[in-house]
């Protein structure tokens, strides 16, 4: 059975190495850009995640440049703690929180695709355009590959198409044609990576601020042996909808819009000045739709759920499908029913998940506490109850399908090679 995934992101590598580990073997990645380098900078994986890059033997090389997040500090903008919460092991989960540079994942994942499906398994410059379902039951997929001496089409056959092509995804829009553009909050972020001493445990990530001035910053890497700094990741939001494009403006934007953002454990504005470069872009998502599966080809990843980023849930989410559609590949009777079970049992969670995310996760008890106490707070107890403070965390966990207890009694997406239905005879006339 041949399987073209588009994109290369992290859903698409993920579902090559997925596919692989259940006997799939003609797997290509087709990747739009010239090289493989990751946008963005930081990324938190929860532990779902992370117990999935396990099973695919992928743990020990990403988690020798990765922290193992222990604690999540909600921080109001004068300074006082909001919330504070154990993640990833400490919290009961059988596997961490992992938070890593995006570039470090990346590698380890293009670098055991390569290892275990072959050099050519990930083909750059090659963007899916179009795809139709033939006669045979297949897919005809039509790619423009982008050379330095022009561009050639190609049409390419496979028996299934895995779209992995990001929030604006080729495939879903041939599915979708009038939904246009993500949608954006009016909501501008900034991203970038400084390197810092470390703060709090050295292993926290914190969110300080609210809806309308807002700072999430967590380190990726361990400190560095000679100069004790760590590699820290931030991300800051602000109402607005104009993107600034020279580097030096964003940084004076930035540091003047954080002055008033004030933490014992953090030096901000020498956070903002440390950074190398700072990215700016507008927040955005799209609505949840209705199907994943079009015939032979399936969305994945931002492709079928771009959420906003709140709650550490758009990477993690895209891992977990992944492993997902290779196990029911592997135990369903056939490819439609495989492809039926895979939107059956990932739809209806991530749509709730997209929806939550509107209201910014577990993050909007900031908010709340934002709006009864403007000025700050001596007492937390006083704006806000201990109970309040648990359930926005709690409901949150469910939607997410991420509560220790369920994660870790969870049955795993493994299959045993020998029992996959993919080994033997491919099913390519299922
Ligand atoms: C500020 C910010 C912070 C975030 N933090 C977190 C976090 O802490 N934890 C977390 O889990 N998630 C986080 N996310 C979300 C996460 O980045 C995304 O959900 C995730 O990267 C989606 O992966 P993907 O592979 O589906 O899509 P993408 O990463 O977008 O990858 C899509 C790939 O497809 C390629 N492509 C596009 N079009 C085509 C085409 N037509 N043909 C072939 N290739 C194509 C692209 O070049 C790209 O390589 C964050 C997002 C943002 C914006």
């Amino acid at each position: 059975m041949r399987i073209l995934i588009a994109g290369a992101g992290i859903g698409g590598l993920s579902t090559a190495l997925s596919l692989e580990a259940v006997g799939f073997s003609d797997v290509q990645i087709f990747e739009s850009a010239h090289e493989l380098r990751s946008v963005g900078v930081g990324l938190n994986l929860l532990p779902n995640a992370v117990r999935e890059l396990t099973e695919l033997g992928v743990f020990d090389p990403l988690a020798a440049q990765a922290v193992e997040t222990s604690e999540l500090l909600l921080f109001h903008r004068s300074g006082g703690l909001v919330w504070r919460e154990p993640r990833g092991r400490a919290a009961g989960y059988a596997w961490p929180q992992l938070s890593v540079h995006r570039a470090h994942l990346q590698n380890v994942l293009a670098h055991a695709v390569r290892e275990r499906l072959g050099e050519d398994a990930i083909r750059t410059n090659m963007r899916v355009v179009g795809h139709a379902t033939t006669r045979s039951k297949g897919v005809s997929v039509a790619v423009r590959h982008d050379r330095t001496d022009g561009a050639i089409h190609m049409e390419e056959h496979a028996d299934l198409l895995i779209a992995a092509d990001g929030i604006h995804s080729a495939v879903r829009a041939q599915h979708y044609p009038d939904e246009g553009e993500p949608l954006a909050n009016g909501l501008i972020m900034w991203r970038g990576m400084s390197r810092a001493a470390p703060f709090l445990t050295g292993s926290s990530m914190a969110v300080i601020g609210d809806m309308h001035k807002k700072l999430v910053v967590y380190p990726v890497a361990p400190p560095d042996a000679g100069t004790g700094k760590q590699l820290v990741n931030w991300v800051g939001a602000r109402p607005d909808t104009c993107v600034e494009r020279d580097p030096e403006t964003v940084r004076r934007h930035a540091l003047e819009f954080f002055h008033d953002l004030s933490v014992t454990w953090l030096d901000i504005p020498s956070l903002i000045s440390a950074s190398e470069t700072i990215m700016e872009h507008p927040m955005q998502d799209r609505d949840p739709v209705t199907n994943w599966v079009f015939g032979r080809a399936v969305l994945l990843g931002d492709a079928a759920h771009p959420m906003y980023p709140a709650g550490s849930n758009g990477a993690t989410q895209a891992i977990v499908d992944a492993r997902v559609l290779a196990h029911a590949l592997a135990t369903s009777g056939s490819t439609e029913t495989a492809l039926m079970a895979y939107e059956r049992e990932r739809l209806p969670a991530m749509s709730r998940i997209q929806h939550s995310n509107r209201e910014m996760g577990p993050e909007r008890v900031i908010d709340l506490v934002h709006q009864r106490a403007p000025d700050g707070f001596v007492d937390i107890n006083q704006v806000i109850s201990e109970e309040e403070l648990q359930t926005v965390s709690a409901t949150y966990a469910n939607i997410g399908g991420f509560e220790p207890e369920e994660l870790n009694a969870r049955p795993s997406y493994t299959v045993e090679r020998s029992t996959s239905r993919r080994t033997a005879s491919e099913v390519t006339s299922s």
